[in-house]
């Protein structure tokens, strides 16, 4: 598997092409939820089909959720602990975006601090049915998490799994930049 790594105020960054739904030996993984935290397609539909439906259950009290807000859940049948769900902007809808895909990724953060948590999945939030362009997406989420790392006290892995290999490749040739 094609992977690049970068540690950074000694936490590892890492960029793999694969399926967020399938990352054993990573504590949480992120959802790009939508609203009502319910199955649907892309990321969401992949997480909820493999953690069954005890995951709409239990997402269905903290549902609705704002564009930039963060939740956290058990992660069911998936091989993680956690579920971080985050409801990413909807490119040209919610402004403005750039501070909204950022917000996902510090709350996604904060969370994963509250509950110890040490690894942390991304997917590429906002990027699919959101309609938000691969480069600007990989620049805000690489930058917004390389300026929280030096505060992060247990989170010490943050991996993001990219569907196809050319946004691999713009996440890869992004973190290579910093
Ligand atoms: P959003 O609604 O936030 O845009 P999507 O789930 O539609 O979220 O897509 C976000 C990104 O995740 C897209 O780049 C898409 O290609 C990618 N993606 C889709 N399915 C998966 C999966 N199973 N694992 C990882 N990434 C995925």
């Amino acid at each position: 598997m094609f992977c690049m790594k970068k540690t950074l105020s000694g936490i590892k960054i890492e960029c793999v092409q694969g399926d967020i739904a399938s990352q054993p030996g990573i504590d949480a993984v992120v959802n790009a939820a939508n609203a009502q935290l319910r199955i649907g397609g892309g990321v969401a539909g992949a997480i909820h089909r493999a953690a069954g439906p005890g995951l709409e259950q239990e997402c269905r009290p903290l549902s609705p959720i704002r564009p930039g807000e963060a939740v956290i859940t058990g992660a069911h049948n998936l091989p993680n602990t956690y579920v971080i769900h985050c409801l990413g902007p909807v490119y040209g809808q919610d402004r403005p975006e750039s501070l909204l895909l950022a917000n996902c990724y510090r709350n996604a953060l904060k969370l994963a601090e509250e509950n110890e948590i040490r690894s942390v999945a991304f997917p590429a939030i906002s990027t699919g049915a959101f309609g938000y362009p691969i480069e600007d997406a990989a620049n805000v989420a690489l930058k917004t998490i390389t300026e929280i790392l030096p505060y992060l006290k247990n989170v010490a892995i943050i991996r993001f799994v990219l569907f196809g290999k050319s946004d691999l490749e713009v996440f890869r040739d992004t973190l290579e930049s910093l």
